[in-house]
């Protein structure tokens, strides 16, 4: 299974465009010793021809165009110019920053998209700008899957990738713009999920960007895999409000934070250990601060866009 990490940044990016924290400012004035990321995007294939996309970013258009392995190309087939090697995408939440990239695929391009009935319910049901996937019978394709589950990744044709995913559910919260009533209708744990996928040779990748808390049987299932793409959004719980003076805790919005997860996975030894989905205002985006010398030091990388690995 080839992996490739197209964005690594948490909602927002960075810079983010609305932020003068002290990393946003330091790279906009270039004396910041770190890279600029998009917002966090992951792409897996098994055979580097059709690929899959682990959610949708709303960086996607620009992530597409710098990645040439998810360029279109030209054949001698009935496909004429318009086809992609984007097979489809598993969701695994229905947050803007995991989600807004499908509409960037709106160009009548078959593709299937696995997601948990609820948050294809929010999205098809609830925001009717998502009918612009639906215009043609066959442009994109839902398909349910349920938390605990393994299911196959199929391409729009239905043909089976070989790539075998299970979703675990790790927080119960949707997203702000989910109206309490359509909320009372649906599954509590379909609305966060961290995916296992497994490629045919019996090699596991976990990306979790989104990990609320980490408890025994999390640990377990990262002994069992080779890379983990781990919650790397925030360094302490209250980084957000130190810096704007108000707001929530990571844990509030779902996230564990680094210098908690660094203790709390030390013991496990088998994946290589990569942070995703890091905040702008991360310390550890800082190569220079002492945040990003314990992270390496603690055996941990941190992701960057571009980064390609195969498992
Ligand atoms: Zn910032």
């Amino acid at each position: 299974m080839r992996v490739k990490i197209l964005g690594s940044a948490a909602g927002g990016g960075f810079p983010q465009w609305n932020c003068a924290c002290p990393n946003c400012c330091a790279l906009r004035a270039g004396t910041f010793k770190g890279k600029a990321r998009s917002q966090t995007q992951v792409a897996i294939s098994v055979d580097n021809k059709n690929w899959f996309l682990l959610g949708a970013s709303p960086d996607l258009r620009a992530q597409i165009e710098a990645t040439p392995q998810l360029h279109p190309r030209l054949q001698p087939s009935e496909d004429g110019v318009r086809q992609s090697p984007i097979a489809g995408a598993v969701l695994s939440n229905a947050d803007v920053d995991h989600t807004l990239g499908l509409l960037l695929l709106r160009e009548l391009q078959p593709l299937r998209v696995h997601a948990t009935g609820s948050i294809r319910r929010i999205l098809t049901e609830d925001n009717s700008m998502f009918a612009m996937l639906q215009r043609v019978p066959g442009q994109v394709i839902w398909t349910d899957f349920t938390p605990g589950t393994t299911f196959p990744l199929l391409n729009a044709a239905g043909e089976d990738s070989g790539l075998r995913c299970r979703a675990l559910s790790l927080g119960t919260h949707y997203p702000a713009y989910v109206s309490s009533r359509r909320q009372a209708e649906l599954t509590f744990t379909e609305a966060s999920l961290g995916l296992i996928v497994e490629s045919p040779t019996g090699k596991r990748l976990a990306c979790m960007p989104a990990a609320p808390q980490i408890d025994d049987a999390l640990l377990r299932e990262f002994e069992s895999v080779d890379v983990l793409l781990f919650d790397g959004t925030f360094w302490s719980d209250d980084e957000l409000i130190r810096i704007q003076g108000s707001g929530q805790t990571a844990q509030q919005m779902g996230h564990v934070s680094v210098s908690s997860s660094l203790v709390k996975l030390a013991q496990v030894r088998r994946p290589r250990k990569i942070y995703l989905h890091i905040n702008n205002t991360n310390p550890m985006l800082n190569e220079a601060s002492p945040e990003y010398r314990q992270v390496r030091e603690a055996g941990w990388e941190i992701a960057e866009d571009g980064w390609q690995f195969d498992l």
